[in-house]
């Protein structure tokens, strides 16, 4: 031995709140090995890819006992120092161990061990004999002239992108000129895209309080600050964002954008590349995984600019990266619910912070905790508050539907509505927060009713498929005719989903089309592009939707939309229901009417006095978020308090309930926290688990997570663990 030894400390994906230690073999070269890269190592009996965290002098483990590190599988780490910094706080913040954490910041192909390698890109330039061809010999072939001529233009040569620019049909030519040895073909790495703007859609003339809000952020865009860009629907918001995303790039840095899920539109794209051209890479669920990888390098490597992205894009790696944009940051889709129960909103804003740059919050509706922070001058509040392009707010008013004969559902005054505007050659959006055709069936001989055997909860009947299906856990059966427990016939359906809406409208209007838009209507990839066309192609007269449809698209000729049901929104058990409601009906609301013609949303309610739903007609996000505010104050819930929540849930009736009945009797008292149960879960058998939880209440976010830290040991190890599954979820947006 001349070589002291030496090691490492690795994450590893494995749900184990630690790191791991390993020695780095002679035949490695440690200096060739900084944090942040991939490494191949035994872990049990088989091998794991782990992230390379740190070099270590003396390892925590017994030194004979530590196992040499495989292999290196990069030689440039794929996290900068910067984002290491970032993950190792998220495993913190959140409790999650690092390497799980450090696992879901990779594309899957990386996870799995594959190369770091961008994909080679053809480039075609003249061949020598191209070179010294005379123009007058094409003479005769002026498409393949003007190719010629295109790359005589351009000696390095040309990519994909650039001939589409060119031409849209340059591929025969090409072929041609391939066939002539004119051209010659290579693979090079993809260049950085640089934005050559006259080509692109043009920026608009900003409005007075657009302008104002843009010379404010230009004011702070070299340094941490967070905005929140409170503006409603159409007031101009994206326009806003890129304007910001145009001095960015004319400074050379990258813009991450995050949109939820379902907002990332194909419209959005479109309107992001028209602007942006070639310095867009976009990353989302619908990408497969090599898409996703090269989205990820090109983000990594500085091709792309603008990055743009749902949740998981939070942690893509812009290594000159000089603003992070969240827009619609109320939604419920930055939230991660299972496993890594991270907040990408959040996580954006502590990644800012570290950069030390700005970020923008935008939302018609932010969330209490954002309006809260604006107040307290965390954040700085930018105001939208007209539509942009002039066109006017939409009408909201309420249809008492007390003691009224309803048809399915539907109020006359409602259907009238309908007609009238079908009849003026105007659209329909109505909006129903419930897929499948009647979510209850009930025996009218003995009161039973169809339940799913794995949850506590009723099936659904989908008349389509004619099967029963549980929304919870997804299970299916064929559709009964008898009941189970005394065999009668007479089975009733209570209730309407979106299926029955449908054809209830089918029948009240035979002569116009009728679109219906639910997660049982796209699940086909494409299907909802073919629909958003057929809609904004004139075809589609009337359209049902889901929350799908409560958010990114544009229907510009719609002018009425009508919510079937508010009233269980009211209601609700989890503290932020009444934000959720005025949420959604204003982002529902703001599908209707664009500056042609003003827009009119009917809320069908039996509870037209009740204060929120008055706030709601008045559309003053502003009031509403106050009086809830207030509310949240009296009852100590956040903003005004931080939460976190231990789940546990096991196949054994009680076993969750008895863990953390045991985890909550053992734990220290913390000051400034108190805990809420444990209690089961509000629909205590989910996907044959019974689950129960413990909510941990605190008024300062350190108290919370000394909790957290003091009690860990009795969470992980109480005696009863072994019989459950739990997890920590800290800042839930789900409580019940
Ligand atoms: P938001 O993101 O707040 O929903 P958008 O930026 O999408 O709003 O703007 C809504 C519509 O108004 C878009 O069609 C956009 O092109 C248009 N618009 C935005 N700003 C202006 C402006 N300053 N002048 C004219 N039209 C504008
Ligand atoms: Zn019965
Ligand atoms: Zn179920």
């Amino acid at each position: 031995m001349t070589k002291t030894a030496s090691y490492v400390r690795v994450a590893i994906p494995a749900p184990l709140y630690c790191v791991f230690d390993y020695s780095i073999p002679n035949e490695l070269n440690k200096e060739s090995m900084p944090p942040g890269i991939r490494l191949q190592v035994p872990f049990g009996k088989q091998w794991r890819v782990g992230i390379l965290i740190e070099h270590i002098d003396k390892p925590n483990f017994e030194i004979n006992k530590i196992k040499p590190v495989k292999q290196c599988l990069d030689s440039k780490p794929v996290f900068d120092p910067q984002m290491l910094k970032l993950l190792r706080w998220a495993s913190q913040y959140y409790h999650h161990p690092l390497g799980e954490v450090t696992n879901a910041a990779l594309p899957s192909q990386l996870r799995k061990g594959d190369a770091a390698q961008v994909k080679m890109e053809t480039n075609w330039q003249l061949s020598p004999t191209g070179q010294n061809l005379n123009a007058k010999d094409l003479s005769r072939a002026p498409k393949q002239l003007a190719l010629f001529l295109f790359l005589k233009e351009n000696p390095e040569g040309v990519v994909k992108s650039q001939l589409f620019a060119f031409d849209e049909k340059w591929a025969a030519s090409m072929r041609v000129l391939l066939k002539k040895s004119i051209v010659k073909e290579t693979q090079i790495l993809p260049a950085k895209k640089i934005l050559t703007v006259d080509a692109l859609s043009p920026a608009l003339k900003l409005n007075k309080e657009q302008s104002d809000a843009l010379k404010i952020i230009l004011n702070h865009i070299t340094s941490f600050k967070t905005f929140l860009l409170f503006g409603e629907t159409g007031s101009g918001k994206t326009e806003v964002y890129m304007q910001t995303i145009d001095v960015l790039l004319k400074n050379m840095k990258q813009v991450l954008i995050l949109v939820p899920e379902i907002g990332l539109t194909p419209q959005l794209i479109s309107r992001f590349q028209k602007r942006f051209g070639d310095t867009l890479a976009v990353s989302h669920s619908g990408l497969n995984d090599s898409e996703r990888l090269q989205a990820w390098l090109a983000a990594k490597e500085n091709t792309a600019q603008v990055i743009l992205g749902t949740r998981s894009a939070v942690f893509l790696p812009c290594p000159n990266l000089g603003a992070i944009i969240v827009d619609e940051e109320h939604d419920l889709s930055f939230k991660q619910q299972d496993s890594f129960r991270y907040s990408a909103r959040d996580v954006a804003i502590r990644r800012a912070h570290f950069l030390n740059i700005p970020i923008i919050l935008g939302s018609a509706t932010p969330s209490l905790e954002s309006m809260f922070n604006a107040r307290n001058n965390k954040y700085q509040m930018l105001r939208l508050s007209q539509r942009a392009g002039g066109a006017e707010k939409p009408l909201i008013q309420l249809i008492d539907i007390r003691a009224q004969k309803l048809n399915e559902g539907l109020s006359d005054a409602l259907v009238k509505n309908i007609e009238l505007e079908v009849q003026n050659n105007k659209q329909v959006l109505l909006f129903l927060n419930r897929r499948g055709f009647t979510p209850t069936i009930l025996c009218h001989d003995c009161g039973w009713t169809a339940q799913c055997t794995r949850c506590d909860a009723r099936l659904t009947y989908h008349s389509r498929h004619n099967i029963l299906r549980c929304h919870h856990c997804g299970s299916e059966q064929a559709m009964i005719h008898n009941c189970f427990e005394c065999n009668s016939k007479e089975l009733h359906h209570y209730g309407q989903g979106t299926e029955k809406l449908e054809s209830v409208l089918k029948e009240l209007f035979p002569n116009y089309n009728i679109a219906r838009i639910d997660r049982d209507t796209t699940r086909r990839k494409g299907s909802l592009e073919k629909t958003l066309i057929e809609i904004n192609s004139g075809k589609v007269q009337i359209m049902i939707g889901t929350q799908m449809l409560a958010k990114g698209h544009h229907f510009p000729n719609v002018t009425l939309v009508g919510i079937i049901e508010s009233d269980q929104g009211l209601f609700g058990a989890d503290f932020r229901t009444a934000e959720r409601l005025s949420q959604l009906i204003l982002q529902v609301s703001g599908r209707a009417g664009r500056a042609e013609s003003r827009g009119k949303v009917l809320i069908q309610t039996h509870h037209p006095d009740n204060p929120i739903m008055q706030l709601i007609v008045k559309q003053d996000y502003q009031l509403i978020s106050e009086n809830l505010l207030s509310e949240r104050q009296v009852t100590q819930f956040p903003p005004y308090s931080y939460l976190a929540i231990l789940r546990a849930e096991a196949t054994e009736t009680n076993a969750a309930m008895d863990y953390l009945l045991d985890v909550a009797g053992k734990t220290t008292k913390t000051e400034g926290c108190s805990l809420l149960g444990p209690m089961p879960a509000p629909m205590e058998k989910r996907a044959g688990r019974y689950r129960a939880q413990l909510i941990i209440n605190a008024m300062q976010r350190e108290h919370l997570h000394f909790w957290i830290t003091q009690n860990f040991s009795q969470i992980t190890h109480s005696k009863l663990v072994r019989k459950v599954r739990w997890s920590i979820d800290i800042d839930p947006q789900e409580v019940l």
